[in-house]
C-alpha cells in the first residue's frame, strides 16, 4: 500500500484563544490590511468589532454578507472587496459556511476572475492565494483544516466542492468558546457531519493509516458528547470535545475524501433545504449497512475499535443518535413524488460516491430514496 501524508495547517486549541488572532498574524508578518469574514451573529453582537479592534489596525474590514451553503456571487462580491481594498489576509471566522467563502475568495482575489471558472468546471485553482488564519464557530466541517471549498450556484442550482492546496488555511484557531452560543438543532446537524466525516473518510478508498486513526479518535466522541452538547449548550466539556472530534475528523477525510452519504447530502440539501450534516446523517446509517462487509473486513473493524460489536450495532447507534438530537431519520413529510425521488438518484451520481468501498449503483440508490421517503 503507498500512501503519502501532509498537513500544513498549524492548529492552536482552547477556550478563550481566539484572543490570539492578532498575535497569529503578527508572528506571519501580517501587520496590515486584514479582512474578518465574520458569522452575522458575530458582526451583530460585537464580537466581530472587538476583534477588529484589539488587533491595532492589523484587520481593517469585515465581511458578513453571505448565507448558509454560500453561493458563488457571495464569494465574487467578497473578492471583489479584497481587491477594490488591497487587502492582505483573510480571517475566517464562522462555520464551513464563512470558512469555505474566505478560501475560495482568497484565492480568486489575486485575479480578475469569478469563482465560476472554477467551481464544478474541473478547471485547477490559481495556486496563489492570500493567506487565511480559520476560526471555526460550529463543530462540524473541520474546514478549518481541510483543501475543500463547498460552494453552491443557485442559479444553476449546483452545490460542489472545490479541492485546491491554496485552500488549506496556514493556521487555525479553535476556541471552544465560540460554539456555545450554536442553537441545539445546529449543533446536532453540525455534530452530524463530524461523524460523517469521520467514517467514510475512514471507508474511502483512498483510505490511509493515519488518517484511519484520526477517525478512529473522532467517532466516539461524537456518540458520547453530542447529545450532551445538543442538551446542555454550556457544557464546556461537551463543547470543547466536540470541537476536538470535529478538527481531528477534518484531519480523517481531507485527505482520503468523503464517500456516499456526502454525495447523497448535496442533493437533499440543494433540492430540499436539509442541512448538510443533516443530510449526511440521513443516509450514513444505510451506507453503514452497504459497506459492512467491504474492504476486507475493515469496516467491521472500525465499528469494534469504537466499541461497537459490528456495522450493524453501529448503524443502529447512529440511528438511535439522530433520533436522540431531533435530526432526520426519513423524508416523508416532503412528500416526494416518483420523479421527485428520480432526480435524487440522478443528482446524488456525485464524484465523492466513486470513493464509496463498494460500488453503488442507481437501483441501490433508488431502494434508498424510496426506504427514506416511506419513513417518518
Ligand atoms: P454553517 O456555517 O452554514 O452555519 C450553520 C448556521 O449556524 C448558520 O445559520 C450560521 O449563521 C450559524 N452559526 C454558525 N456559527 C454559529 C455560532 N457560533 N453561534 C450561532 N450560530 C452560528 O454550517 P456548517 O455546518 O459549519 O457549514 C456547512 C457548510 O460547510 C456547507 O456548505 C458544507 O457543504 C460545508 N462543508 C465544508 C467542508 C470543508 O472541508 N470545506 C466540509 C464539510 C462541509
Amino acid at each position: 500500500m503507498l500512501w503519502d501524508y501532509q498537513q500544513p495547517v498549524a492548529i492552536r486549541f482552547g477556550n478563550g484563544r481566539v484572543r490570539e488572532i492578532k498575535d497569529v498574524a503578527a508572528e506571519m508578518g501580517l501587520t496590515e490590511g486584514g479582512l474578518l469574514v465574520s458569522e452575522r451573529l458575530f458582526a451583530q453582537n460585537g464580537t466581530a468589532e472587538r476583534i477588529v479592534k484589539d488587533s491595532e489596525g492589523a484587520i481593517t474590514e469585515i465581511f458578513s454578507d453571505f448565507s448558509p451553503n454560500p453561493d458563488v456571487t457571495e464569494v465574487d462580491k467578497a473578492a471583489a472587496l479584497i481587491r477594490d481594498k488591497h487587502l492582505k489576509f483573510v480571517v475566517a471566522m464562522g462555520g464551513g459556511s464563512a470558512m469555505d467563502l474566505a478560501k475560495s475568495a482568497a484565492s480568486i482575489a489575486l485575479t480578475n476572475d469569478s469563482i465560476t471558472e472554477y467551481h464544478g468546471t474541473g478547471k485547477a485553482m490559481p495556486q496563489e492565494h492570500l493567506p487565511i488564519i480559520a476560526v471555526p464557530t460550529t463543530a462540524g466541517t473541520g474546514s478549518e483544516v481541510t483543501c475543500v471549498s463547498v460552494l453552491t450556484n443557485r442559479a444553476l442550482g449546483k452545490k460542489a466542492p472545490i479541492v485546491s492546496d491554496g485552500f488549506f488555511p496556514s493556521v487555525a484557531i479553535i476556541d471552544p468558546e465560540l460554539t456555545y452560543s450554536v442553537p441545539p438543532h445546529v449543533t446536532a446537524s453540525t455534530g452530524m457531519d463530524v461523524l460523517s466525516q469521520a467514517i467514510e473518510g475512514y471507508w474511502s478508498k483512498g483510505h490511509q493509516p493515519i488518517c484511519d486513526a484520526c477517525a478512529i479518535h473522532a467517532a466516539p466522541l461524537v456518540f458520547k458528547y453530542l447529545p450532551i452538547a445538543v442538551a446542555e449548550p454550556d457544557n464546556a466539556e461537551a463543547r470543547q470535545k466536540m470541537c476536538e472530534a470535529s478538527v481531528i475528523a477534518g484531519l480523517a477525510f481531507t485527505l482520503p475524501k468523503t464517500t456516499s452519504s456526502h454525495a447523497c447530502s448535496f442533493p437533499l440539501t440543494n433540492i430540499h433545504g436539509i442541512p448538510h450534516g443533516e443530510a449526511c446523517g440521513l443516509t450514513l446509517d444505510w451506507f453503514a449497512r452497504v459497506n459492512k462487509d467491504a474492504q476486507h473486513g475493515r469496516v467491521q473493524e472500525f465499528a469494534r475499535a469504537i466499541g461497537f460489536e459490528d456495522v450493524d450495532a453501529m448503524a443502529d447507534a447512529i440511528h438511535e443518535l439522530k433520533v436522540k438530537v431531533g435530526l432526520r431519520t426519513g423524508l416523508k413529510d416532503l412528500n416526494l413524488s416518483a420523479d421527485q425521488i428520480a432526480d435524487l438518484v440522478r443528482i446524488s451520481r456525485h464524484p465523492n460516491l466513486y470513493n464509496n468501498p463498494v460500488e453503488i449503483t442507481d437501483e441501490m440508490l433508488q431502494e434508498m430514496y424510496e426506504h427514506l421517503a416511506a419513513t417518518d
